[in-house]
């Protein structure tokens, strides 16, 4: 009998990957090579971007997305109070001061009002995730005028007035972590339509690339064998998301009558569903200091196989 558990991320590999990988395992070209590259290029073609620079995990290409842009030590850099600690922890790297802002409770995304609130005079950048599966407010957010990277860690997919979550902002960033739509263990991409942006990303990945000992430059490739797993990943966009739409169709038809909330789409947005989140009315009477009511929830939950 399979597992009876409904697992909280799973990836999702075939034959193809494990036939990729045993191919760069017998070839015995494992580092960095042609394999990386073929990847690039194919995420740039998802995404209609001239190119990619593949690094080895999310936060990564963050800190490079952020040094690409000439963040500095003193420049402001605004994110979302709501996401996990990646993006603060890529702003720190670069020495610039994070500008925490609150979402939109119904989207979970960035409130482009409020980002408009805390701008000033050294705002640089903006940090905008796509949480969940749903493009942000994209189209506001760009009229503010500050250089946007899209955090599509959550997304791939998305779109606003069917324009593709990840191509409007001066640059993108993925990460191919095992939970993730597309993965590869552990890796990331930074994409941008400015040659010269990734061109700077593509020296600072490896520091036999300097020619001098640049601080910022180090090693943060990634392997044959992640970029022949995510090639074949790539392929697979489509039908992925095909999956997640009908499983989020199912949710939608389970969850009818169930008195809970269910994911917002906004009219001028499409949702690839990387997570079905739904809210309960009374968050079970849950504080930090009274876990009663979630540990019960969570109690029921698992007696019904979902951990
Ligand atoms: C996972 C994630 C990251 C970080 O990616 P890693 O590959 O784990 O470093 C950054 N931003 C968001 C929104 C994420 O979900």
């Amino acid at each position: 009998m399979s597992d009876p558990v409904i697992p909280h991320s799973r990836p999702t590999l075939g034959e193809e990957e494990a036939q990729a990988v045993a191919e760069v395992v017998r070839s015995g070209q494992i580092a960095q090579n042609g394999r990386v590259p073929e990847f690039e290029r194919a995420m740039a073609a998802y995404f209609g971007l001239p190119g990619g620079v593949a690094v080895s995990s999310g936060t990564v290409a963050l800190e490079l997305a952020l040094l690409a842009l000439g963040i500095e030590p003193g420049d402001e850099v605004i994110l979302p109070s709501y996401v996990c600690s990646s993006p603060w922890l890529a702003i720190q790297r670069v020495g610039a001061q994070p500008r925490l802002v609150d979402i939109e409770p119904a989207t979970f995304a960035l409130d482009p009002d409020k980002v408009k609130g805390a701008m000033t005079a050294n705002t640089r950048a903006v940090i905008v995730p796509h949480p969940f599966g749903l493009p942000a407010d994209l189209k506001r957010l760009q009229q503010l005028g500050v250089p946007l990277i899209e955090d599509c860690a959550q997304t791939l997919g998305g779109t606003q007035h069917g324009t593709l979550a990840g191509t409007v902002g001066e640059v993108t960033i993925c990460s191919f972590y095992a939970t993730k739509i597309l993965c590869t263990g552990e890796g990331g991409m930074v994409l941008s339509r400015d040659a010269a942006m990734l061109e700077k990303v593509l020296m600072l990945r490896e520091y036999d690339e300097q020619p001098s000992l640049t601080p910022a430059a180090y090693n943060r490739k990634l392997t044959q064998l992640q970029a022949a797993m995510g090639r074949c990943q790539v392929a697979k966009i489509p039908r992925f998301l095909e999956r997640r739409q009908r499983i989020a169709s199912a949710y939608e038809r389970g969850f009818k009558g169930a008195g809970v909330t269910l994911p917002v789409v906004p009219p001028d947005r499409t949702h690839m569903f990387y997570r079905y989140v739904v809210m309960l009315p009374d968050p079970v009477g849950w504080t930090t200091s009274n876990r009663a009511g979630l540990d019960t929830l969570i109690g029921k939950l698992e007696r019904r196989g979902v951990r």
